[in-house]
């Protein structure tokens, strides 16, 4: 039988078969580290020398966990979220996890917001459907991890509020946790030899620290699978459609009443009644968007998805979910938004239907720009 190997960075067992789960080594790797008797596992290893962080797979049993041992414990939360999926990126029912403890709402990646949307407003937004789901947030900030926008104040913020405890980083997956992690390790300099991670007791859960200056640490959580992401109906290589990288370009559509916009096959608009109008899209300046007529509509979609109509690609038709429609009429200048897509801006006085996969929201709100 096999003696049993741990890694000596985060104390995980060793194993060189899944390597999406937890003390995955290559075997070429473990022979390495026997002969120097310093084995790192792959995550680790990146770590230490690239300061990249991979993703490990969690279960929600995992993730509840240690939501449960976060509100066990005196700290300060910082919830990263996708400006530009709101509401796949809530983590639902954590103000019952955190309990007492304060909450900063981060929303990253600002820097794909277009230039005409005063950030303010996405703020207020962003606090009003928090507030709705239960989260009161002391604070609230826009940032890119990406690009750096802002992090400095988000740290000054963090050591300000955190009053001599621990901070905790949450997110789900997808908005961007481990480039703002990986980013203020970058920032907070020499940090590559005092990171460490180690493990939740009671769970396969491991974690990395940022040693802070009084001993306290900045702890980064495992982010946790949102069943509600359109992501999870995407190819890797189709993830940038839902993940803009550059700055949105809006695009003007003149309707009149009676037709449809389909975004790709992913999603669909349909004028209903109203008058003749300009509607702005805001989505990836990729995404394939097909103007056609709402009677023919239905058919077009049956015909079209998967050649046209793509993403979803030929292969993945099977599993692809049926649209489903919802439907709105505005009083005001408002935004359609395909959660994790973007948003069309509807004008004042219109009935529009939205339609995107099971499960992915469809909503409104008063418009932005
Ligand atoms: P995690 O799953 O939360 O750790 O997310 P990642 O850090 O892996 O990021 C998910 C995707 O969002 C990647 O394609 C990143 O390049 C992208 N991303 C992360 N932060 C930003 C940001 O500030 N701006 C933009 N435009 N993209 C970002």
């Amino acid at each position: 039988t096999q003696e049993e190997l741990f890694c000596i960075g985060c104390g995980a067992k060793i194993q060189t078969t899944d390597k999406n789960q937890l003390g995955y080594t290559p075997s070429s790797v473990l022979k390495k580290g026997l002969e120097t008797g310093q084995l790192y596992c792959q995550r680790c290893f990146k770590l230490r020398h690239y300061n990249e962080i991979s993703d490990i797979q969690l279960s929600d049993d995992d993730f509840l966990a240690l939501l449960n041992q976060i509100g066990d414990s005196d700290a300060l939360i910082v919830n990263v979220v996708d400006i530009f999926d709101f509401n796949g990126s809530i983590i639902p029912g954590l103000h019952r996890f955190v309990g007492d403890n304060p909450v900063i709402l981060v929303g990253n990646k600002v820097d794909i917001l277009p230039t005409a949307l005063n950030p303010n407003k996405m703020i207020n937004w962003i606090q009003k459907e928090a507030k709705e789901q239960g989260l009161h947030p002391i604070e609230t900030m826009l940032i890119s991890a990406k690009k750096g926008n802002s992090v400095d104040e988000l740290l000054a913020l963090i050591d300000r509020e955190r009053k001599g405890r621990d901070v905790y980083v949450v997110g789900v997956t997808n908005v961007g946790k481990s480039t703002l992690i990986n980013r203020i390790i970058k920032q907070t300099n020499g940090m590559q030899d005092v990171i460490t991670t180690s493990q939740f007791p009671g769970t396969t859960l491991d974690r990395i620290e940022i040693p802070l200056d009084d001993g306290h640490a900045l702890i980064d959580t495992p982010g946790i699978i949102h069943a509600q992401q359109m992501a999870h109906y995407l190819h890797d290589k189709d993830l940038r459609l839902i993940a803009p990288q550059k700055q949105v370009k809006p695009k003007v559509y003149q309707l009149n009443a009676g037709q449809t916009l389909f975004l790709a096959g992913l999603a669909r608009f349909d004028f209903i009644q109203g008058d003749r109008a300009g509607f702005v899209g805001y989505f990836d300046n990729e995404l394939y968007i097909h103007r056609t007529k709402l009677e023919n509509a239905d058919d077009f979609y049956g015909k079209h998805l998967g050649d046209l109509l793509q993403p979803p690609h030929p292969e993945d038709l099977a599993d692809f979910p049926e649209l489903h429609r919802y439907e709105f009429s505005t009083k005001q200048k408002s935004d359609l938004v395909f959660a994790g897509l973007g948003w069309i801006t509807l004008p004042a006085d219109v009935v529009v239907a939205g339609y995107a996969p099971k499960g992915v929201s469809v909503m409104i709100r008063k418009a932005l720009i």
